[in-house]
């Protein structure tokens, strides 16, 4: 899966956690087949609950492309693409790191 956060390439260690795109930490956690990087379990945790949230809305099975903008305070605009189709949602994560709000924009 190819992620963008703020206009930058993230999911790794060298180019950032793959939510917020800080690049302290050190947590790994399997997405769809991929290893990805994120600065901290939470990140990881909130990551998860919106890829699900995705995939339950739209029916597919995977992503290849998520651009994220936005931070935890203000939420995030995102847009999710597999092959041509193309997902617009905002979402903002509640204290758990669960999905508190999500709309399809
Ligand atoms: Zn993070």
């Amino acid at each position: 899966m190819k992620i963008i956060v703020n206009g930058k390439e993230a999911g790794s260690k060298e180019t950032g956690c793959a939510l917020c795109g800080a690049t302290w930490g050190e947590y790994y956690e399997d997405v769809d087949g991929d290893r990805l990087f994120f600065c901290c379990d939470f990140c990881a945790l909130e990551f998860k609950n919106m890829i699900n949230e995705v995939k339950k809305r739209t029916g597919w099975s995977k992503i290849d492309e998520l651009t994220i903008n936005g931070n935890y305070y203000t939420g995030r605009t995102c847009v999710a693409k597999l092959g041509e189709k193309e997902y617009k949602f905002y979402v903002k994560f509640n204290e758990e790191g669960e999905v508190g709000i999500f709309k399809e924009v």
